[in-house]
């Protein structure tokens, strides 16, 4: 049956229902949801590197984040005092270059990363590599080994920024804890020779490369290595996140948690 401008009833319904798809189409190709981006709030995955002079408080923010923010971390100076402690093959390899405070040889300490690594990383969404990269060669070998392994994490880069006259004021007076590794100030100890650690009560020592020869020879070394590595960060496109660190802890932390936010 034809109305009167000759139009039937079926092809009326055609048309409305091109009308209809038609503007589904635009909604949906107005409305693409933006399936790369992250997610705001940082909640994609990350791996975080955690640069400073020795002392500069990395150990401190490290456990900081572990505790509050539910971090995974490791300090590649711990993984090479353990390899030290246990007297492994390599562990009398590099204890020279650590007594010394130098830096162990880069494919040996990446080797050290690497194993870590490939056992932890799957179970953490946010990991801090604490004193790893120190070395452009370092930085190439960790981003050559994310791209293919772990191809969803995203490195960021954190620099706790210090004088060495603060540095060495602070290594002056640095105690650990020989069990949980703690660390503690020996200005804020009563009696610090007699002190015990308070989270664990183990003995307080002073580390071998705490000594003031040992944190020249870091700073020299750290000062040498640095600058390349800033400028590998920088042609690689990763922007270096800097917090002043001669402030107390908490102020660091703060600082911290700001920018692991954005
Ligand atoms: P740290 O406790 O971070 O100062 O590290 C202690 C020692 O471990 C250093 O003096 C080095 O001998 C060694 N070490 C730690 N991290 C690295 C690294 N990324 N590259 C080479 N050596 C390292």
């Amino acid at each position: 049956m034809k109305n009167r401008s000759g139009v039937s009833g079926v092809q009326l319904l055609l048309y409305a229902a091109i009308l209809v798809g038609g503007a589904y189409v635009a909604y949906r190709y107005m409305h693409k949801p933006a399936v790369t981006e992250a997610a705001p709030g940082g909640s994609a995955k990350t791996i975080i590197t955690l640069m400073g002079k020795p002392g500069a408080g990395k150990g401190t923010l490290s456990a900081n984040a572990r505790q509050e923010l539910g971090y995974l971390t490791v300090s590649t100076g711990d993984l090479v005092r353990a390899e030290i402690a246990q007297q492994t093959e390599l562990g009398k390899q590099i204890k020279q270059f650590s007594d010394e405070g130098k830096l162990v040889p880069d494919d040996v300490i990446f080797g050290l990363v690497k194993e870590w690594l490939a056992e932890n990383a799957s179970a953490a969404e946010k990991i801090i590599l604490d004193g790893f990269p120190r070395t452009a060669a370092q930085a190439a070998l960790l981003m050559d080994f994310m791209k293919n392994e772990l191809p969803d994490y995203k490195l960021r880069v954190v620099e706790l920024q210090m004088s060495d006259e603060e540095v060495m004021k602070r290594a002056a007076n640095r105690l650990v804890c020989e069990g949980c590794k703690e660390i503690f100030s020996a200005l804020m100890l009563e009696n610090p020779d007699e002190a015990a650690c308070a989270k664990c009560g183990g003995k307080l020592i002073k580390r071998e490369d705490d000594k003031e020869d040992k944190v020249r020879a870091r700073l020299e070394e750290y000062s040498q290595k640095n600058k390349p590595l800033e400028e590998f960060y920088r042609s690689s496109g990763l922007m270096i996140d800097a917090i002043p660190a001669d402030k107390s802890s908490a102020e660091v932390f703060a600082e911290f948690k700001t920018i692991v936010s954005k």
